[in-house]
C-alpha cells in the first residue's frame, strides 16, 4: 500500500518534471518555425552570432530554444533535401527532425540529468542538441559511448549537423598517436569510450612531461550513453595504468603447489561427503542428506554432484534447511566445528576463503600458526603493561610484532586469494587463458577485457594457478576509478534505457537525478510470466521448441544469454535442429551492428549476450508486423533487474509489436545463489509442477525479482564501499595532479622549485628547534649534507632565533643555486628544474601507491580486530600522504644541487663552490652525479621517469683523456692541469668534458 502510494508521488513527480519543460519545447518549435525561409549561410551564421552572444554575457540557459531551433532546423533540412551521409562506409539517408519528446530529452541532458528513453526513442539524435548549445562556449563537449565503433558511427552521422553549423567534430580510436589524440580533442565535440577518456587523463596528469605531450583540454561537459552500463558496470574494475614493479612481495609461485594439494584433499573430503549423501537420499533421510550436503556447500562450492542435488527441489530444501539451522546463533560451537573438519571454507556469496586448523597444519605441520594473523593487540597490550621493559625496549617489541604481523597477514592474503583462484574462479566462465595471459571475461558481456587486471593479488594468484608468466614485474603507476573520473567534469549527463531502478545511485554517487522521459509512440510490448524449470536441460529444451515454433512460423527471434559460453550452447543445440541463426558476443562490433539491425527480418534467430550490439537499432521488416513483431527471450534472469529490462526494450520500438519471455531454472547461478528456495519450492509444490514442464506464475516473477533486488542490493555495496576506498586516493591524487600540472605549465619553475626547498627549510628549523636544548648542530650537519651551503655554526648564533635561521638557510641556498646556474644555458635550467620536481614527484607517488595497495590488502584483515576498517584506512592514508609529501620535498632539495644539464656545467659550479666557501669541502655533492644532455629526456612512462632519477644519481662517467698531474692543462695550456682544472681535485679538465 505504502509503496503504492509512493509510486504514485513519484510518478507524478516525474510527470511533474516532464511537463514543466513543454513551454520550452513549444518555444523551441515556434522558433525553428521562424528559422525556415532563412538561407543556409544564414542557419550556419547563427553559431558564430551565439558565440558571440555568449562572449557577451549572455549564459547558455537563455541560449538552449534558440541553439536547440537551429539543431532541429538542421534536421528538417537534411531530410527534406534528402541528405545521405557516409557512416561506416555506408550511405544512409538522413530521415529524423527531432520529436517534441526528443528535445524534452536535450533539456534534461543540459540541465545535466539522466534522460531514461527507451531504446529505438533515437537518444543518439538526442545527444546533439545539447551538445551542440554546449560546444558553443568552445570549451570541448566530451560524447561517451559503449565502443570504439559507436564512437565512430556516431561522430560521423551526428558529425553531420555539427560541420553544418560550423563545429568541430573529433573522435578517439583505440591505438591513435598522441598527436592524433591532441587534434580530437581540440574539436568542439570529442566522441568516444569511457577507457580512452579515462587512459588519457591518467596519460596527461599523471605521466606526461612537458605540456606538449598533454592531449586533454579539461573537463567541461560530458554526455555519456548507454549511462548505466558506463557508470554502474563498468565502474567495477578500475582503470589501472601499469609499469614495472620495484618491489615484489607476493609468494604465489612458492604456495601453489602445496595450494593444489590441499585442494585436491578438500576435493576428495567433499566427493565422499557427496556419495554419502547420496546413500542418505537413496535411504530416504532428507536431512541428514542436507546437513552433509551443506558441507560440501562450504567446502567446495562448485562441486559437481552438490550442484546436482541443488536442481532437485527436495534436497535443495534440505540444504538450505540445514544452512538455516547451522546459522542460528545456538549452533555457533558447532558451525565452528564443522568448519574445523575440512581444510577451508569457501563463501561464494563473498568470495572468501578461510583456512582451518586442519589446512594449516596440512600446509605446515611443524608450525600452524604460521598461517594464523598474530593477536597484536593483546601483543601491544601486554608490552605496554610489562613493568620491567623502558620506553625504549617497548617500543623495539611492538614494531617487531607490527613487522611480524604485516608479514603474516600477506601470507594469509596470498592464500586465500589462491584458494579463490582455485575454488570460486572458473576458466572460461569468469576468464580465458590467451597467449600466456589471464584474460578477464566480464560477466555481464561476456566480452573480455584485455588490459583490465583483477585488483588485490587475485590475478596473480590466477595466473600462478593457471601456470602463466605472473604479471609481478607490473605495479600501478596510474590509478582511477571510472566513478572518479566522471566526477571531474563541471557538468556531467547521461541518457540510456533503464536507469529508473538504479536511480539512487546515480543519486547518491553521482549526483545525478533521473528523468524518465515518455514514448514518442505508446509502447504495446507484450511482457510474458518467466517460465520456470526444475533443471537447466528441461529449460533448454523447452526454449528450442519454443523457437522452432515460432521460427516455422516465420517470426524473428532474439535470444538474449548471459555469457558466451551459454550462446554456444544454445549455439550448438540449435544447429542440431537445422534452424540457421546468428551469434553474437559483442567480440566485433562492427560486424556485430550489423547482423543486430537485421535482427528483425521475416524468420531471423539472434543469439546475443546482453552488451552485444547494444547501441544498435532493430527494425522490423515488412510483414513482420503482422507476426507479432520481435520476439525476445531470455535464457536466464540477470542478477540485476536493469539488464533484463535492457534486453526486453531490443524488441517493441517506436510503437511497433513485440514480446519477451524469460526462461529460467533452479541451477541458474541467481537462483542458486539468492533465491529463496524455501519459498518457490513451496510455491512449486502448491502449484504442482511436473518434471520436463514449465511452471508460469506472477507469483513466482515476484520471488525472482526480490532475488535480483537482493542481489543489486549487495553489488551496490560493494561498488560504495570500492568508492570509499578509492575517494581516499582520489583527494590525494588529486593534490598531486594538479601539483604536476602547475609545474608543467609554469613559465617559471624555479618559483615552485623553491617554494618546495621553502617548505623543507621551515620544517626541518621547527623541529631542530622544537627540541630542548635546540639542536642547532643537528640543523647545520642536515643544511650542509644536503645542500651545499656551507654553513657555519657561528652564523646561525648570530642570526637568533628560528624565523632568522629560516630566512639565512633561504638566502643561502638561493646563493648557492645562483651560483650553480650561472654554468648553464638557462633553457636548460627550466627543463632541469622540472625535472628534479617531477622526477621526485613520480618515482615517490608511484611509491605511495604501492604502499597504498598493501595497506588496503592489510586493512581488512583488521576487521577482526573490531576497529572500522575504513576509519583506520582514512587514518593510515593520510599520515602516508604526509610523508609523501615530506619525502617528495626532501628528494626535491636533494636534487636540485645533484643535477646538471650536463657534466661541464655541473663540474664548473663544483669548482666554483669551494672558492667561495674558502672550505675546500662540499658535504653532500661528493658522490653526486649529472646527467648528460641526452639523459634529460624522461620519457613517456612514469616507469622512465624515476629510472632517470636513479641514473641521476647513479656515480657519472667522466669522459676524455685522463690527465696526467704535471700535463698542460687543455683549457690553459700554458698551466699545469694540477694548477688549472685539477686545482679542484677534479680528474677532468672541463673543456674536454664539455
Ligand atoms: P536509441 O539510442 O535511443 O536506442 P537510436 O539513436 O539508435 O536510438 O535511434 C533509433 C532509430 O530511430 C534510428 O534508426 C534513427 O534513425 C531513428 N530516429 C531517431 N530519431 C528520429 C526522428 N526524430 N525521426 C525519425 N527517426 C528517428
Ligand atoms: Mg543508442
Amino acid at each position: 500500500m505504502i509503496g503504492w502510494v509512493l509510486k504514485k508521488i513519484l510518478g507524478t513527480q516525474n510527470q511533474r518534471e516532464v511537463r514543466r519543460m513543454l513551454p520550452s519545447v513549444q518555444e523551441i518549435n515556434r522558433l525553428e518555425e521562424g528559422l525556415r525561409p532563412l538561407a543556409r549561410e544564414e542557419l550556419k551564421a547563427k553559431t558564430a552570432a551565439f558565440r558571440e552572444r555568449l562572449a557577451q554575457g549572455a549564459t547558455l540557459d537563455s541560449l538552449l530554444p534558440e541553439a536547440f531551433a537551429v539543431v532541429k532546423n538542421c534536421c528538417r533540412r537534411f531530410t527534406e533535401e534528402k541528405r545521405t551521409i557516409r557512416v561506416r562506409g555506408q550511405e544512409i539517408l538522413w530521415e529524423m527532425i527531432p520529436f517534441d519528446v526528443q528535445l524534452i530529452g536535450g533539456i534534461v541532458l543540459h540541465s545535466g540529468r539522466i534522460a531514461e528513453m527507451a531504446t529505438g526513442e533515437g537518444k543518439t539524435l538526442v545527444a546533439t542538441l545539447p551538445t551542440y548549445l554546449n560546444a558553443l562556449t568552445g570549451q570541448g563537449v566530451h560524447v561517451v559511448t559503449v565502443n570504439d565503433y559507436l564512437a565512430a558511427r556516431d561522430s560521423e552521422w551526428m558529425g553531420e549537423v555539427y560541420r553544418e553549423l560550423g563545429l568541430t567534430v573529433g573522435c578517439l580510436q583505440h591505438g591513435q598517436s598522441q598527436a592524433e589524440r591532441r587534434a580530437q580533442y581540440a574539436c568542439d565535440i570529442t566522441y568516444g569510450t569511457c577507457s580512452e577518456f579515462g587512459f588519457d587523463y591518467l596519460r596527461d596528469n599523471g605521466m606526461a612531461t612537458t605540456p606538449e605531450d598533454q592531449v586533454q583540454r579539461g573537463h567541461f561537459y560530458s554526455i555519456i550513453d548507454e549511462v548505466d552500463s558506463i557508470l554502474i558496470d563498468e565502474a567495477r574494475t578500475p582503470l589501472i595504468i601499469s609499469g614495472p614493479v620495484t618491489v615484489s612481495t607476493h609468494q604465489f609461485d612458492k604456495y601453489r603447489s602445496s595450494i593444489e594439494g590441499l585442494v585436491r584433499k578438500q576435493n576428495g573430503l567433499c566427493t565422499d561427503w557427496a556419495n554419502q549423501a547420496k546413500e542418505k537420499v537413496e535411504a530416504g533421510d532428507l536431512q541428514g542428506a542436507g546437513r552433509l550436503l551443506f558441507r560440501v556447500k562450504l567446502g567446495s562450492p562448485r562441486n559437481k554432484l552438490l550442484l546436482k542435488f541443488m536442481e532437485d527441489p527436495a534436497t535443495r530444501r534440505a540444504i538450505d534447511d540445514a544452512e538455516l539451522e547451522m546459522y542460528q546463533d545456538t549452533r555457533r560451537t558447532e558451525l565452528y566445528k564443522t568448519k574445523e573438519e575440512m581444510y577451508f571454507t569457501i563463501d561464494e556469496r563473498n568470495s572468501e576463503a578461510d583456512l582451518s586448523e586442519m589446512g594449516r597444519k596440512f600446509l605446515n605441520p611443524a608450525d600452524p600458526n604460521f598461517f594464523l594473523v598474530p593477536d597484536l593487540i593483546t601483543t601491544n597490550h601486554d608490552i605496554d603493561t610489562d613493568a620491567t621493559l623502558g620506553t625504549e625496549e617497548k617500543l623495539k617489541r611492538k614494531q617487531a610484532a607490527q613487522a611480524g604481523y604485516e608479514e603474516a597477514s600477506q601470507r594469509i592474503h596470498n592464500i586465500s586469494q589462491l584458494l579463490r583462484a582455485y575454488c570460486v574462479f572458473e576458466k572460461d566462465v569468469h576468464y580465458v587463458v590467451q597467449e600466456n595471459k589471464v584474460l578477464i571475461v566480464d560477466e555481464y558481456t561476456g566480452r573480455l577485457m584485455p588490459g583490465r587486471r583483477w585488483s588485490d593479488g587475485l590475478h596473480q594468484a590466477v595466473e600462478a594457478k593457471e601456470g602463466v608468466q605472473i604479471d609481478r614485474e607490473t605495479q600501478t603507476l596510474a590509478t582511477i576509478t571510472i566513478q572518479n573520473y566522471f566526477r571531474l567534469y563541471e557538468k556531467l549527463a547521461g541518457m540510456t534505457g533503464t536507469a529508473e531502478t538504479e536511480a539512487n545511485e546515480f543519486k547518491d554517487i553521482y549526483r545525478l537525478g533521473v528523468v524518465v522521459i515518455p514514448t514518442n509512440r505508446v509502447c504495446v510490448r507484450k511482457d510474458q510470466d518467466d517460465l520456470i524449470f526444475k533443471t537447466r536441460r528441461e529449460k533448454l529444451n523447452a526454449l528450442i521448441e519454443e523457437i522452432k515454433k515460432r521460427n516455422t512460423a516465420g517470426q524473428p527471434m532474439l535470444v538474449g544469454t548471459a555469457s558466451v559460453e551459454s550462446s554456444e550452447v544454445i549455439s550448438r543445440m540449435l544447429r542440431r535442429e537445422n534452424i540457421p541463426h546468428n551469434v553474437l558476443n559483442a567480440k566485433y562490433h562492427q560486424q556485430e551492428a550489423e547482423i543486430v539491425a537485421r535482427a528483425g527480418e521475416r524468420g531471423a534467430v539472434t543469439i546475443a549476450t546482453n552488451m552485444a550490439g547494444r547501441g544498435t537499432d532493430i527494425k522490423l521488416s515488412p510483414g513482420v508486423a503482422d507476426l507479432g513483431g520481435l520476439h525476445v527471450v531470455g535464457t536466464e534472469r540477470h542478477e540485476s533487474r536493469r539488464i533484463d529490462r535492457q534486453l526486453r526494450g531490443r524488441c517493441a520500438r517506436q510503437g511497433d509489436p513485440g514480446s519477451s519471455q524469460f526462461y529460467i531454472s533452479f541451477e541458474d547461478d541467481l537462483m542458486r545463489n539468492f533465491g529463496d528456495s524455501r519459498r518457490i519450492a513451496g510455491l512449486m509444490t502448491k502449484l504442482g509442477m511436473e518434471d520436463n514442464e514449465g511452471l508460469q506464475h506472477p507469483w513466482l516473477n515476484r520471488s525472482v525479482e526480490t532475488a535480483q533486488k537482493r542481489v543489486e542490493q549487495r553489488n551496490y555495496q560493494i561498488r560504495k564501499h570500492t568508492l570509499q576506498y578509492d575517494d581516499v586516493m582520489n583527494q590525494q591524487r588529486t593534490v598531486i595532479y594538479s601539483w604536476r600540472t602547475d609545474i608543467l605549465t609554469t613559465p617559471d619553475p624555479r618559483k615552485e622549485v623553491f617554494e618546495t626547498v621553502d617548505e623543507r627549510i621551515g620544517a626541518e628549523v621547527e623541529t631542530r628547534a622544537g627540541t630542548d636544548p635546540v639542536d642547532l648542530d643537528g640543523l647545520i650537519h642536515w643544511a650542509n649534507t644536503a645542500m651545499p651551503l656551507g654553513l657555519q655554526k657561528e652564523e646561525l648564533q648570530d642570526a637568533g632565533g628560528k624565523d632568522a635561521w629560516k630566512a639565512l638557510l633561504k638566502k643561502r641556498v638561493r646563493e648557492a643555486y645562483e651560483l650553480k646556474v650561472k654554468f648553464e644555458n638557462p633553457e636548460a635550467v627550466k627543463a632541469l628544474e622540472k625535472y628534479v620536481l617531477l622526477g621526485a614527484i613520480d618515482r615517490l607517488w608511484q611509491e605511495h601507491l604501492y604502499a597504498m595497495d598493501g595497506l588496503r590488502t592489510s586493512i581488512n584483515l583488521r576487521a577482526y580486530g573490531q576497529k572500522d576498517p575504513l576509519i583506520e584506512y582514512k587514518r593510515e592514508a593520510y599520515g602516508m600522504f604526509e610523508e609523501l609529501m615530506e619525502r617528495i620535498k626532501s628528494e626535491v632539495v636533494l636534487n636540485l644541487f645533484r643535477s646538471a644539464s650536463s657534466l661541464s656545467a655541473f663540474e664548473h659550479f663544483l669548482a666554483a663552490l669551494p672558492q667561495r666557501t674558502g672550505r675546500g669541502e662540499v658535504p653532500g655533492l661528493a658522490p653526486a652525479a649529472a646527467p648528460t644532455e641526452g639523459s634529460m629526456s624522461m620519457g613517456a612512462g612514469g616507469g622512465a621517469a624515476s629510472t632517470a632519477v636513479d641514473e641521476a644519481l647513479a656515480p657519472m662517467k667522466r669522459q676524455g683523456p685522463k690527465l696526467g698531474r704535471n700535463d698542460p692543462c687543455p683549457m690553459d695550456p700554458n698551466k699545469k692541469f694540477k694548477n688549472c682544472c685539477g686545482a679542484t681535485g677534479s680528474k677532468t679538465c672541463f673543456k674536454v668534458a664539455a
